[in-house]
């Protein structure tokens, strides 16, 4: 696989949670959560065109006037996007600073933020530079099957999983390539060009196999065009590339119903950032601030069948235990170490769950 993107845990894993993801082939990057970004270089900050925010606890949210601050001059405008009462946050970090000379600015800026909720709405507001940021409303938009942002090659999911306070985890999921083997075209005869557009295209919308691809090109001798059937070119020509998938998963209760939704969000990603604040001897403590610990995200991890795992926000405590947070994180996700099973064979998360459910719901 080529991938497109190259995530980067901004301040590590004890920091708070940013992950910066840099498109390699444009000028491009989206954030997951915006802590402290006072690490990341003004150019890179630049770059960011949509930032998706789990929830609005200070550690998660409070770069946002940094990525302000540094942004306001461009002309392209930011697109946030959080959980329940979203857009009244942003307000209020709007509202507090002067703005009586921003309309002087040559640009406008426009911050679009959007809230998922519950029922798979999306309320949305607009707030612009020119008038001073007050906030303008924007119509109600759905988000099926939890798709916040979708555009060609790329699409984000959100789900809502409980941290005492609504929160968003999220996959990135990105589109089927679709590659060309210059071998195969060689083969019959045919050259590269603009008409492998054609191709793709018709491939992506699924086509019959006898359906007619016309392949144009101009050599030294004029103009040429064969007619070829897309069956043929799909046996010879086309690989389809599955797209990677990335998924950000941070502050969750180890609750049965967030279990099931993380799952399934993250279910065969490439790559799952995971919270894992706590080691488990402290499974108590993790349950009473509603984060996992290592072991639990990493049988989350290995439930969800991900091919590679990050564990990361971890706490501070643990600062001089770094290796035990990681070692039993890797040692629950590879299932080769002490797995924490209860007396009915079940993982640790089913034993933490059921806890969890008995003794902090009310
Ligand atoms: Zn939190
Ligand atoms: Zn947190």
């Amino acid at each position: 696989m080529r991938p497109i993107f190259t995530p980067e845990l901004v301040n590590g894993a004890f920091g708070d949670p940013a992950l910066l993801i840099d498109f390699k082939f444009v000028r491009r990057a989206l954030l997951f959560d915006l802590g402290d970004v006072g690490r990341l270089p003004t150019r890179k900050l630049l770059r960011v065109t949509d930032v998706f925010i789990s929830h609005a606890h200070m550690d998660h949210f409070a770069g946002f006037d940094r990525l302000l601050r540094v942004c306001l001059g461009r002309t392209s405008g930011v697109r946030l996007y959080g959980p329940p009462q979203f857009l009244d946050r942003v307000e209020h970090k709007l509202a507090a600073y002067t703005w009586n000379l921003v309309q002087n600015y040559v640009a406008e800026f426009t911050v679009r933020a959007h809230e998922l909720l519950p029922d798979g709405r999306i309320k949305a507001a607009c707030f612009r530079s020119g008038t001073r940021f007050t906030r303008e409303a924007v119509d109600e938009t759905f988000a099926p099957d939890g798709v916040l942002r979708a555009e060609s090659g790329l699409r984000v999911r959100a789900l809502l999983i409980d941290h005492e306070t609504p929160c968003l985890a999220f996959s990135l999921e990105e589109s089927t390539h679709i590659n060309v083997w210059k071998n195969g075209l060689a083969e019959i005869g045919l050259p590269t060009g603009p008409w492998l557009q054609d191709l793709k295209a018709a491939v992506l919308a699924n086509a019959a196999d006898e359906t007619p691809i016309s392949a144009r090109w101009r050599d030294r001798d004029g103009s040429h065009e064969r007619i070829v059937p897309l069956g043929q070119l799909k046996a010879k020509v086309v690989k389809l590339v599955a797209g990677q998938k990335i998924c950000y998963v941070t502050d969750a209760a180890c609750t049965e119903a967030n279990i099931r939704r993380i799952v399934a969000l993250a279910a065969h990603s490439d790559l799952l950032f995971i919270e894992a604040a706590f080691l488990h001897e402290d499974a108590e403590r993790a349950r009473d601030r509603f984060h996992l610990t290592a072991r639990q995200a990493g049988e989350l991890a290995r439930t969800a069948g991900v091919a590679f795992a990050v564990p990361f926000h971890f706490s501070p405590r643990y600062m001089d235990r770094e290796l035990e947070l990681r070692a039993e994180f890797d040692a629950a996700f590879r299932g080769d170490g002490q797995r924490a099973t209860d007396r009915a064979g079940r993982p640790a998360w089913a034993e933490a769950a059921a806890s969890s459910a008995a003794g902090i719901r009310r």
